[in-house]
């Protein structure tokens, strides 16, 4: 079993270490910032031996260099992500496997937020890190992919087991919670989980890890095929593609 280290970082990223105790290994989840990194993996007494990218914007794979060149550790990085992730020793996509120690990583192709976007599924952990497609009652940008293309990927992620940790890369849950009241009001999961949110965020406690099985239940961008969702706003019956990217332009423009 890995134990993860979550950490803020720069602004509003979550830092993640993921270590396996038997084989010592000890993976960063991308990198935000490598100094920090760095720090929390000394203060664990764990030693940085891979690094897997989930996209190749600055605030994930921008410590990249930095954190090779102090540690040796190696790149997993998305194949779709190309040449925008340049020190990468390997690239992986949907369907492959990522070993850390014995534990091991499933990579689902999450493209949409980036093209080449990867999220990585730890089955016999029940954890998973997913970057920027999937957040506590959000999801990404699209700023590279389609509307299809991220419901696809959202889709991936929502049938993992309900009970699986997600963790996201963004403590942006209270402004998703103000935009996911607006479109799903009536939603009492929602209001329970909003509530909560507010809570912890009066007390400056992060609001992730989210499960899977919470997001299903109030995650506006995980309810585009819900009938109660699309009643509310005004889209019964219509394909859910077109329902999610309705409720991220509405997202986009709140
Ligand atoms: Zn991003
Ligand atoms: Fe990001």
């Amino acid at each position: 079993m890995i134990e993860v280290r979550m950490f803020p970082c720069l602004r509003d990223n979550y830092g993640f270490l993921a270590h396996d105790a038997d084989s010592g290994e000890t993976a960063a989840i991308d990198t935000p910032d490598a100094d920090e990194i760095l720090r929390q993996a000394d203060s664990a007494g764990w030693t940085i031996t891979q690094i897997w990218n989930t996209h190749w914007h600055p605030d994930h794979a921008g410590g990249n260099d930095k954190l090779k060149a102090a540690t040796g550790a190696l790149i997993t990085a998305p194949e779709g992500e190309g040449s925008k992730i340049p020190a990468a020793d390997r690239r992986v996509s949907e369907g492959d496997r990522v070993a850390l120690g014995k534990s091991e990583a499933v990579v689902i192709g999450t493209g949409g937020h980036t093209l080449g976007h990867i999220a990585y599924h730890l089955p016999a952990d029940g954890v998973a890190f997913v970057g920027d497609t999937l957040f506590a009652l959000g999801c990404g940008r699209l700023f590279e992919g389609t509307p299809a293309q991220m419901w696809d990927s959202l889709s991936k992620l929502r049938a993992l087991p309900a009970d699986t940790t997600v963790y996201c890369a963004h403590e942006y849950t209270q402004a998703n919670a103000r935009f996911a009241l607006s479109v799903d009001p009536a939603n009492t999961a929602l209001q329970d989980y909003a509530a909560e949110v507010d809570r912890k965020r009066a007390n400056d406690e992060p609001t992730v890890p989210t499960t899977i099985g919470r997001e299903q239940a109030a995650n506006p961008f995980l309810r585009a095929d819900a009938a109660d969702l699309q009643a509310a706003i005004g889209m019964a019956g219509a394909a859910p593609a077109e329902v999610f990217a309705e409720v991220r332009q509405r997202k986009d423009n709140f």
